[in-house]
């Protein structure tokens, strides 16, 4: 069995990139954007076991900023533009980037951790 047919890493990716419940999946593991529920309305699962605080915003802004990079050399090298288009172009690429990965990104944190704890 291949890890994409891992059933364990399907349920985590699922719940994860959904934002749910990894016992349940019938409610959000998020109140707000990215701060986690303390338990789970819906099946009373405690989130305690959860230590995503750091991880996440570590491996977003990677995955984020090494693409971006080459993309400001890129326009740089190309263009040689003054230096707000790199403001109005990498900064919002970044942000959205940042914050559009983020969340699933804490989801997948969660959710692994989770499934390790109960295994
Ligand atoms: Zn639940």
């Amino acid at each position: 069995m291949g890890l994409i047919g891992n059933p364990r890493l399907r349920h985590i990716l699922a719940a994860g990139w959904h934002g749910r419940c990894p016992a349940c999946g019938g409610a959000s593991m998020f109140d707000g954007w990215l701060t986690l529920v303390p338990r789970c309305p819906a099946c009373g699962l405690d989130y305690s076991f959860a230590h995503a605080d750091d991880g996440p915003a570590f491996f977003a802004l990677c995955i984020t900023a090494f693409p971006l990079t080459f993309v400001a050399v890129w326009i740089e090298v190309t263009f040689a533009p003054p230096w707000w288009v790199h403001a109005l172009v990498s900064l919002p690429i970044l942000a959205i980037g940042c914050l559009g990965s983020l969340r699933p990104f804490k989801g997948w944190l969660v959710a692994s951790q989770y499934v390790n704890e109960a295994a």
